[in-house]
């Protein structure tokens, strides 16, 4: 039971250099809850998980949409950042109160009038407050309401407008998670995602719930599978064929985070007749910035004629190479032909939830972290050693670990990733990312200091086992 997001969606629309991405990182400046603080997989991360009063939803910056030269209109960027402004639920169209209207405003405008979303026009720029009623009076013009005035750089009223923002979502974005598994099955177009639901849900299939409100289209279907429930999640947006409109580009990177923001499970599927590309890449690693569990199922296996187990581990190999920051995901070889292993996907995927929700006390936690550290501490960095204390898990969903240590910043990467393979290899966690962060141990610092300050007179030596600094606390 809980609260589920259910993916409402704010786009951030306007020309280049209006302040999009400096609006877009004062949101981020204003504390709302940026669920995932690592570095994405994906280099071209646009999207931002937030958190503003009792609403969470995503922002997009559609820093892609470029309306200069006429042909431009037709790339694929462009086509994303449309098809982002058809799933947002609000839309900033962001100008820029020096510059004053601009042709090419009023182009953006029209296909937003005419799109008839919910648009907050807002004038950024606007770092005088006392012209606010000058700078923003021209842009009335847009035929897009009350222009908001706006200072990105000075944060002058960015929290305004993440009122106004939260005002415009629906309160039903957020509703009651029922007991239920929820599971997106994602991937690129033609693979067999929808064959595999309709497989998935044959006669099983229980209630269409369409949910009302700001994800109007997106319909989930539950289904009882051996007794368990289970919803698969935006049933309609997997069927959804081609919109004429997009042309080739029918494959909706906006209607996959969604998906996958709202569910627990990922279930990407691969096309065994197919290398992995990087589409597949840049959906696998929105699934693991999101912290989801996931579950990769290789369909149309019965297209492969050497189905030797060899063959499997070939592919396997593959698939690890080319999602390596995903290798904790079960493969599974699947065919909607043969309906071989594919109610597999069920068991794999409350498995791999299980994992995702899974609390190792801290006791535990330290033994295996002791191990590690006595095999194999941290190496010195500028002539500095950085001393793991102890650890302790603070969340779930996906599992992530604080280490308290001296000199925190100097554990690297790759040492964190030799943390969490010998994490996994005593606990499991298939089927979920973990995160581990590096914190100060301040406890340490503090008695270092009083320790110098002469009121710690028993001399004790700098070092200390993680035994010993549980023992203290
Ligand atoms: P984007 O291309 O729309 O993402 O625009 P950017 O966020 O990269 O900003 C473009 C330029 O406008 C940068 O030089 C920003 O520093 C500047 N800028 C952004 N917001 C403000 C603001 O509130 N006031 C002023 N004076 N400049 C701003
Ligand atoms: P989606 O676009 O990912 O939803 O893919 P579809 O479910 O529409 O499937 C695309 C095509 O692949 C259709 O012609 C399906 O009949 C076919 N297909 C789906 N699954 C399999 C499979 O396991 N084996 C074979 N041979 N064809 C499949």
């Amino acid at each position: 039971m809980g609260k589920v997001n259910q993916g409402a969606l704010v786009a951030i629309v306007g020309r280049p250099n209006v302040g999009k991405s400096t609006l877009v990182n004062r949101f981020v400046g204003e504390r709302i809850a940026i669920v995932d603080d690592q570095p994405g997989v994906t280099r071209d991360r646009m999207y931002l998980n937030c958190e503003w009063g009792t609403q969470e939803f995503i922002v997009i910056d559609t820093g892609g949409l470029i309306f200069e030269k006429e042909d431009d209109i037709h790339t694929a960027v462009q086509q994303q950042a449309w098809m982002a402004i058809d799933e947002a639920d609000v839309i900033v169209f962001l100008v820029d109160g020096q510059e004053g209207v601009n042709p090419v405003d009023h182009i953006i405008a029209k296909e937003l009038r005419q799109r008839k979303k919910d648009v907050i026009l807002a004038v950024n720029k606007v770092d005088d407050v006392y012209t606010e009623d000058i700078a923003t009076a021209e842009f009335f013009e847009l035929g897009l309401g009350n222009p908001q005035p706006l200072s990105a750089i000075h944060r002058h009223h960015t929290g305004d407008l993440l009122d106004n923002i939260v005002e415009r979502l629906d309160s039903d974005v957020v509703i009651e998670k029922e007991d239920t598994l929820r599971i997106a099955v994602v991937g690129k177009p033609n693979v067999g995602k929808s064959s595999i639901v309709n497989t998935l849900l044959g006669e099983n299939r229980m209630t269409v719930s369409d949910i009302s409100g700001t994800t109007r289209d997106a319909v989930d279907t539950v289904c009882k599978h051996n007794g368990n429930s289970y919803t698969l999640v935006d049933t309609a947006g997997i069927r959804k064929k081609s919109k004429v409109r997009y042309g080739i580009e029918r494959f909706s990177v906006v209607r996959a985070i969604k998906s996958i923001q709202r569910a627990d499970v990922v279930v990407l599927v691969l096309d065994a007749t197919d290398p992995v590309s990087e589409q597949e890449q840049r959906i696998a690693g929105m699934a693991q910035d999101m912290g989801k569990a996931s579950l990769i199922v290789v369909n149309k296996w019965d297209l492969v004629e050497d189905k030797s187990s060899r063959t499997m581990n070939e592919f396997a190999d593959e698939i690890r190479e080319r999602l390596y920051f995903m290798n904790y995901a079960p493969i599974l070889f699947t065919s909607t032909v043969t309906k071989k292993r594919l109610f597999s996907i069920f068991e794999l995927s409350q498995a791999a939830s299980d994992e995702n929700q899974r609390r190792i006390t801290t006791g535990l936690f330290n033994e295996v972290l002791n191990e590690i550290v006595a095999m194999n501490p941290p190496p010195a960095r500028k002539n500095r050693r950085p001393k793991i204390t102890y650890g302790t898990q603070v969340s779930v969903a996906p599992p992530t670990f604080v280490i308290f240590s001296t000199y925190p910043a100097l554990i690297e990467d790759p040492y964190l990733r030799h943390i969490e393979r010998r994490v996994r290899e005593n606990f499991g966690f298939t089927g979920t990312p973990l995160r581990i962060l590096r914190r100060e141990d301040d406890k340490r610092k503090k008695r270092g200091q009083a320790r110098r300050a002469g009121q710690y007179g028993s001399g004790r030596s700098e070092d200390m086992t993680v035994d010993e600094a549980r023992a203290q606390d």
